[in-house]
């Protein structure tokens, strides 16, 4: 029977990846730890159910990981897609520390395999949960339970009480009702604020209603917000989020990752006026899927259309949805609802513009378009091969980057510059002090992994002294 009226050592927030890594370790430590995860058991886990793979540096092949990838090219990888958007100390330090995450992660019981072939190549830079993140968080709570870890399901901590600089309790309802648990130290791993819609109607207005929230409805962002009302320091830029193109026909929130659409280079995307609107073969996928999400949340209605033919069909991995098929481009326009006489238009004059190259799907090839406006620059072949095949897509956000600042030692920093004394973040709620801007595949678990640790071990240590 777990008691919360008792004096913990350490109260933690969230039941994801970093939530876990941070209670794991605390308790080794000989802490006694709370755990309070907002959503039920069976959906316990946020965005962290989800994952694939966490991003790891390492000097030579491993059993999971081919080759190299040291700590210099994992940097200046981070540097490139952040466009110089993070602090390079927080950085280096996670990057070394992420050569620990695998076999740190195997002692939790959570298992790896070689590497999945798909659209995006990530045998050499990360390292793949067998299973996924939901056998992952499985072997993780299953270890945090072994250990004496107490997990609270179905509870939300609604705001965490300040007094002076330091942090006395959780305020909190849930199964047993409203009440306020008490703690020595304080750990924040709640995530981001991408399913609050109204909090993302502030930056993105009523367009926010036709937003897909590709992970868990739980990431409210009540502590965030709660913590930079009482004076932490905000990073990350609450404009921006991670989005991809997701198919239309997902669900609102927890698609995960098989409602994502991968076709995108081997045909057009048009609006819902019919009309092509950017460059689809611009770079490799791996390099742009994630500007997707954002170009269709600009689009009128926020929706728009990819259109294959049937030589593209084998080239991606498909959503989990069918596409929708027909044996001519004005057939299909009906079916999508697009007015055929625009899209046949916008097809031909596509096709026409197709200049002769050898075409291959793999690298950045010739084949491009002449005189177009917007031009597609690579994999442009005629679409001219029925059945022809449409897909509809609307913004699916992962998460979102506005979070608090954090020291290294996973402290959250307050906005005059001091230092909260006994609460530490880990997580997608401090990845903007390392993740500014843009994207790292398997980079927001590695994050998660070595602040979560870092955040248990000074929680731990302060509760001891
Ligand atoms: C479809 C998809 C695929 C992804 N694939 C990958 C991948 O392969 N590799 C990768 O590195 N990243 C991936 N990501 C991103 C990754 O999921 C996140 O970066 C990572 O899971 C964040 O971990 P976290 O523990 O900070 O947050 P989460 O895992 O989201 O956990 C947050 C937790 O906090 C709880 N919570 C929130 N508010 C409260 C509250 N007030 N009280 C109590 N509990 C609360 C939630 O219920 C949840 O359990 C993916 C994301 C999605 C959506």
């Amino acid at each position: 029977m777990i008691d919360l009226s008792r004096l913990y050592d350490v109260l933690i927030v969230g039941g994801g990846n970093a939530a876990l890594c941070a209670a794991i370790t605390a308790r080794r430590t000989g802490a006694s730890v709370l755990l309070l995860e907002h959503a039920p058991q069976a959906m316990r886990g946020g965005n962290s159910r989800h994952t694939r793979n966490l991003r790891a540096m390492h000097d030579a092949p491993t059993p999971v990981q081919t080759e190299a990838y040291g700590e210099d090219e994992y940097w200046d990888d981070l540097a490139r897609v952040t466009g110089g958007e993070t602090d390079e100390r927080l950085a280096r330090m996670t990057i070394r520390d992420s050569a620990g995450l695998a076999p740190w992660l195997e002692q939790c019981g959570v298992r790896f395999q070689p590497s999945l072939s798909g659209t995006l190549s990530l045998s050499r830079t990360n390292a793949f949960f067998l299973g996924g993140g939901k056998a992952l968080l499985n072997a993780c709570y299953a270890t945090a339970e072994r250990l004496g870890v107490d997990i609270v399901y179905e509870t939300e901590v609604q705001s965490l009480l300040f007094e002076g600089g330091t942090v006395t309790g959780a305020a909190i309802a849930g199964p047993a009702g409203a009440l306020t648990v008490r703690a020595k130290a304080f750990v924040a791993s709640c995530g981001g604020f991408q399913a609050n819609i109204a909090w993302l109607k502030q930056y993105w207005g009523e367009a926010a209603d036709n937003f897909l929230i590709r992970g868990t409805p739980y990431a409210s962002g009540r502590i965030l917000k709660n913590l930079l009302e009482q004076g932490a320091a905000p990073v990350g830029d609450p404009t921006q989020c991670h989005a991809v193109a997701v198919d239309a026909r997902a669900p609102r929130f927890d698609g995960g990752i098989v409602t994502r659409l991968d076709c995108v280079p081997f045909g057009i995307v048009v609006g819902r006026d019919g009309r092509r609107f950017y460059d689809e073969g611009e770079d490799v996928w791996p390099k742009r899927y994630a500007i997707w999400g954002r170009l269709v949340a600009l689009q009128p209605g926020q929706i728009a259309y990819a259109i294959i033919d049937a030589k593209a069909e084998t080239l991606f991995m498909p959503s989990v949805f069918p596409a929708i098929r027909a044996e001519s481009i004005a057939d299909l326009a009906g079916r999508l609802g697009l007015d055929p006489g625009v899209l046949v238009k916008t097809v031909s004059e596509y096709n026409a513009a197709v200049r002769p190259g050898s075409f291959d799907s793999t690298r950045l090839d010739e084949c491009r378009t002449e005189g177009l406006a917007p031009p597609k620059t690579h994999w442009a072949r005629a679409i001219d091969t029925p059945p022809f095949l449409g897909y509809p897509l609307r913004p699916g956000i992962t998460f979102t980057y506005l979070g608090v600042k954090v020291d290294d030692s996973a402290r959250v920093v307050m906005a005059d510059g001091g230092r909260c004394a006994n609460l530490y973040a880990s997580g997608e709620i401090m990845a903007g002090n390392i993740l500014g801007r843009g994207y790292l595949a398997g980079f927001g678990m590695t994050i998660g992994a070595v602040f979560g640790r870092i955040a248990g071990r000074e929680a731990a240590r302060h509760a001891r002294n």
